[in-house]
């Protein structure tokens, strides 16, 4: 019997000198469109690049195997990944959705809802009564998101799950914040996981890409069949940088969690920060349920600035080593104001009863040295009168 490899040899090897041709250990860039017939009607198994890739098909491969689901789509961003999941349902399907989601989805939602697509409801999925309530009007699709963006608020994906399941929905689980490598949401119950790989996944902030890795090898297989149909799928380019992402993701991971930690101590330190949303802190709301459902915290936070809009100027303008930017996930350190960046196609009333304060910030933390990263902040304290 051969023994199961673990998910870090799968992301360090996956498809590794297989190559019978030459015996190249790294696997090949195919950046081929076509591919020739072995003769009249026979095919060799690829055909045209926009139904299978080798590429894209090896990518898809590994990150099935690291969530431990039945197979993949590789999708041309996270945006496209959540779209092909939402092409699976039908114009009476409800979806229930966080209050506090990603803003692109959330802008995705209510931009299809609007179309008759299908009809969307956004939830605290955190709040068992408003949750019960949703589930009692049959929704088809429970989307979740853990930990939350901005604010690193953690759900219940087990019991979630659970509850949607005993209402007769499915359950697809963003897991862009954690990655395979901290949680695999198909182990607690996910019907499907979606990526933004264009987060830790790649982790080189270089590629844009998504992934929608399904439980059930019917529904990976439809999924496959519509990004097809639609041709929503990944460049085999961008599948191979991934990939090569996707080698390192274990360590580099762990070791930005760690300075994550030591960032958000030193945060609790400051006079000026009047919160910081981190599941690692022992006194944060979901630091219990993360514990029991993460493999790890994880490389993002987020923390209230006193002294509003002026305060946050001052700060982002004046910190060092993290650069004011969107995105998250990568080697390389970011700060991000929600309300004017990742937040900003949100309406404001929805974005302040998600708790997205003015004075709010979201850090990902990169793989700098700690002292750097700390000195970094400083210096944008330094600068608020
Ligand atoms: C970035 C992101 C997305 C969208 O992904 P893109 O690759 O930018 O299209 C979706 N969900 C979450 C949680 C994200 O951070």
């Amino acid at each position: 019997m051969t023994r199961k490899p673990d998910p870090r040899t799968i992301a360090a090897t996956q498809g590794v000198a297989t190559d019978t041709r030459y015996g190249a250990v790294v696997p090949p860039l195919y950046l081929s469109t076509t591919y020739a017939f072995a003769g009249y009607d026979q095919t060799s198994g690829y055909d045209y690049s926009r139904a299978t890739n080798p590429t894209r098909d090896l990518l898809a491969e590994t990150l099935a195997g690291l969530e431990g689901g039945a197979g993949a789509v590789i999708t041309a961003s996270g945006m496209a990944a959540v779209d092909l999941l939402l092409s699976r349902l039908r114009r009476d399907d409800l979806v229930i959705a966080p209050h506090d989601c990603y803003g692109g989805t959330w802008r995705l939602l209510v931009e299809r809802a609007a179309r008759g697509d299908f009809r969307v409801s956004f939830v605290d999925q955190g709040d068992d009564e408003a949750l019960k309530e949703a589930l009692g009007q049959k929704p088809a699709l429970v989307y979740i998101e853990t930990p939350s963006n901005p604010l690193m608020r953690i759900i219940d994906i087990r019991k979630v799950g659970a509850l949607a399941h005993g209402a007769g929905a499915k359950v697809a689980v963003d897991n862009t914040f954690l990655s395979p490598a901290l949680q695999q949401p198909i182990s607690l119950g996910a019907d499907y996981v979606v990526h933004s790989t264009t987060k830790f996944i790649n982790g080189h902030s270089d590629v844009v890409g998504g992934a929608v890795i399904a439980a059930d090898p019917e529904e990976a297989k439809a999924l496959i069949y519509w990004a097809n149909v639609v041709g929503s799928i990944g460049a085999p380019f961008d599948a191979y940088m991934t990939l090569r992402g996707v080698r390192t993701l274990f360590p580099r991971i762990a070791q930005q969690e760690a300075n994550a930690l030591a960032v958000a101590r030193f945060l609790l330190r400051r006079s000026e920060v009047t919160a910081v949303h981190y599941p690692g802190l022992e006194d944060h709301p979901g630091h219990d349920l993360a514990r029991a459902q993460q493999k790890g915290f994880g490389a993002m936070l987020s923390f209230d600035l006193a002294g509003g809009i002026p305060a946050v100027r001052a700060f982002v303008e004046a910190v060092r080593v993290f650069t004011l930017a969107e995105s998250l996930g990568g080697v390389e350190s970011l700060i991000a104001h929600p309300p004017t960046m990742t937040h900003a196609s949100m309406d404001p009333e929805v974005r302040h009863a998600a708790g997205i304060g003015d004075g709010l910030l979201r850090l990902s933390v990169g793989l700098e040295a700690e002292a750097d990263l700390i000195a970094g902040l400083e210096a944008g304290f330094a600068a608020i009168g």
